[in-house]
């Protein structure tokens, strides 16, 4: 993001004074670039031949299941971990040997880590005076921050005696005081319960982009990852498996390893039979032999015929009837239909989610409605429905 368009941002910022927006801009976020990167603990790779590219200004996160490599990632951009080959850049300086107090970055820790025996005030001050800022300008950034937090009122305080989302909201003034070229956030919102994380990812994504800030943030949680970022990461087992904006990964998961962890995709394994071009829209269909099931064909890239690969469709992008129906009487080519009995239905608030069990292989599958649509329907637990979906919307998965 340029400065000028950061500036537009900033503009349309009512809480703080012209001045200490300047101030904060001074010092213009960096991007943060990983080439080739390499961590092992010993034996343990924990994080292997990583190349990515984090631009200025933007909010990244890393997603993924326990043990994938996220934290280490974040802590060696951060200085807090030796890479064992490879670089670091923040801007374009190479960060390798720097220690982690020359950066210029700032790490937010999930579990705050205030000093419980200092006011809201003092905790903020406390890497300015390690930075040995003069007392009026101390005053002035910590002011500055704790109005961006909304917490002006709170200065005198102990840090012990906040809320949760309060400590929260310090913790993030203490880090951005200093005005971090990057700041990196270790699960910064787990510790809040539903609402509130709610609330405060709204709060941390406003004031990111209201500086145009560089933000990377290590989460588990799916959702957290695509309401706050520009750019999702998604790693396994040290490796990334894609990297892309959340609208991207979401309609197009890269790999059968994504389209599960994002969760309740529909995953048919199979056997591609047949694979060329529509002459419609000249994109590949694949027709994949899934066991059991018969032939479900998704659009793709050329692949060759005989390789074993997986198709995904999402929940909400199927349509139901009851069955037996036109589909199941006189079946369409290449249209992906199958037979289903509703095992549970779980009204989960705006949205209805349908648990099914396909007739054949007894293979679970997920139907998602808006609850006023699904409302409008007439279906009970165990009826036989038919699924159908377009091969426009369901994914190849290579294996
Ligand atoms: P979580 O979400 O549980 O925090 P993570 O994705 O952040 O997991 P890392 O903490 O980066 O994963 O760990 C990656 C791998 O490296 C894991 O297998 C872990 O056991 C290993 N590991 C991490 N730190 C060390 C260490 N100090 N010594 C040995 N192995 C380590």
């Amino acid at each position: 993001m340029t400065i000028d368009a950061r500036k537009t941002l900033v503009n349309g910022a009512t809480a703080l004074q012209a001045t200490d927006i300047q101030h904060a801009l001074a010092n213009a976020a960096a991007g943060v670039s990983l080439r080739q990167v390499t961590k092992k603990y010993g034996p343990v790779t924990a994080v292997e031949n990583v190349t990515l590219d984090i631009p200025a200004g933007s909010y990244c996160c890393l997603l993924g299941p326990s043990g994938c490599g996220k934290t280490t990632v974040l802590r060696m951009i951060a200085g807090h971990e030796e890479i064992t080959s490879g670089d670091v850049l923040i801007g374009d300086r190479r960060v390798n040997n720097i220690p982690a107090a020359k950066r210029n970055t700032s790490m937010m820790f999930q579990s705050y880590a205030l000093f419980p025996h200092m006011t809201v005030w003092q905790n903020i001050e406390f890497g300015l005076e390690m930075q040995n800022i003069s007392a009026q300008e101390r005053k002035a950034r910590v002011g500055e921050m704790l109005e961006l937090v909304g917490l002006s009122h709170l200065g005198d305080r102990k840090s012990s005696q906040l809320s949760g989302g309060q400590q929260q909201r310090i913790a993030l003034a203490r880090s951005l005081v200093t005005r971090p070229q990057v700041l990196m956030l270790d699960e910064p919102l787990s510790a809040l319960d539903e609402n509130l994380r709610v609330q405060m990812r709204t709060e941390l994504r406003r004031i990111q982009k209201q500086f145009g800030m560089t933000f990377v943030q290590v989460t588990h949680h799916t959702e957290e990852a695509f309401s706050l970022s520009d750019r999702v990461v998604v790693m396994s087992q040290g490796r990334l498996d894609q990297v892309a904006t959340p609208a991207e990964m979401f309609r197009l998961p890269a790999s059968q390893f994504v389209a599960k962890f994002m969760g309740d995709n529909n995953i048919f394994q199979g056997k591609v039979l047949h694979c060329a071009p529509d002459p419609g829209t000249g994109m590949d269909v694949i027709e994949l032999g899934v066991e059991g099931i018969g032939s479900l064909y998704s659009r793709g890239y050329a692949v060759p015929v005989g390789s074993m690969a997986a198709c995904s469709i999402r929940p909400d992008l199927m349509q139901i009837e009851p069955y037996p129906n036109a589909a199941s009487e006189k079946p369409t080519p290449r249209a992906n239909h199958i037979t289903a009995r509703i095992v549970s239905i779980e009204m989960t608030g705006y949205v209805t989610r349908v648990v099914l069990m396909e007739e054949k292989t007894g293979k679970e599958l997920l139907y998602k409605s808006p609850t006023t649509a699904w409302e409008t329907g007439s279906y009970a637990e165990g009826q036989l429905v038919t699924l159908r979906w377009s091969e426009g919307n369901c994914v190849f998965l290579p294996h």
